[in-house]
């Protein structure tokens, strides 16, 4: 596995005889680095067969258009409605949700006053016949050497990815990073709380050995045990999408 490290963003690649995949992009203006990161660790975007969206946000979603005008025989694996989303264009606002802390909420609030980039917007991309758009009627998906598992709560369209080696790789299903914050190991933002800690319990379930998020370091599943439910809704301001 190789971690492609962004502005914001873990991307991580996977090398299979039967198609490598990455899972995730960056920002849109994380172009430039995202290529010479690549470069540097060998791969060119022609080497890439697969690519996993965890889901549709920006900080995420970013890249897709670019890499699918570049590569034209990527696929992309999503969840359905993720591939909606993301031919918008936008990170929804219409499910609503909560900032995860009190904290969070004002540290954002600061910071987007200063960056240029923050427009919650990336380039739309609309899904072709040849992608692999997921609706997890009947669950988990096995593909090649890994198991797609639906992960809900920081969005609807959340989705993870289990290799059979026990790497979980988790999008913002949980996260580690700005734990002063208060976020117990959750994202800045949750759309359904509920939702969120369930996805925890059932993925407490699964042999997964090590944790893979897309922002912060790996970290070990004992720390979703130690922080399930950590998080109060009381205490967690209402998200108005501004
Ligand atoms: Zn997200």
């Amino acid at each position: 596995m190789t971690q492609i490290t962004l502005s914001k963003t873990n991307c991580y690649y996977l090398e299979n005889e039967n198609g490598n995949m990455l899972i995730d992009t960056g920002y849109a203006y994380d172009k430039d680095l995202f290529l010479r990161q690549m470069g540097d660790a060998g791969i060119s975007i022609g080497d890439i067969r697969y690519l996993l969206l965890t889901h549709h946000h920006d900080d995420h979603s970013g890249l897709v258009s670019f890499l699918a005008k570049e590569n034209p025989d990527l696929v992309v694996i999503m969840h359905a409605l993720c591939a909606h989303l993301v031919s918008k264009g936008y990170n929804a606002k219409e499910y609503g949700g909560r900032w995860c802390s009190k904290s969070m909420q004002t540290l954002t609030s600061v910071y987007k006053k200063f960056d240029k980039n923050w427009t919650l917007t990336f380039p739309p991309y609309f899904a072709g016949p040849h992608d692999l758009l997921l609706d997890f009627s009947r669950g988990s998906v096995p593909f090649l050497d890994y198991t797609i598992i639906p992960t809900p709560g920081h969005t609807p369209d959340s989705i993870s990815l289990l290799s059979n080696d026990g790497s979980l790789f988790i999008g913002d299903a949980a996260a580690n990073f700005l734990q002063f914050a208060g976020t117990h190991y959750a994202p800045p933002f949750i759309t359904d709380t509920s939702r969120f800690y369930a996805t925890w319990k059932e993925l407490l379930t699964l042999p997964i050995d090590r944790i893979y998020p897309a922002h912060g370091k790996s970290f070990s599943p004992d720390k979703l045990k130690k922080h399930l439910y950590s998080l109060k809704e009381s205490k967690m301001p209402l998200f108005t999408g501004d």
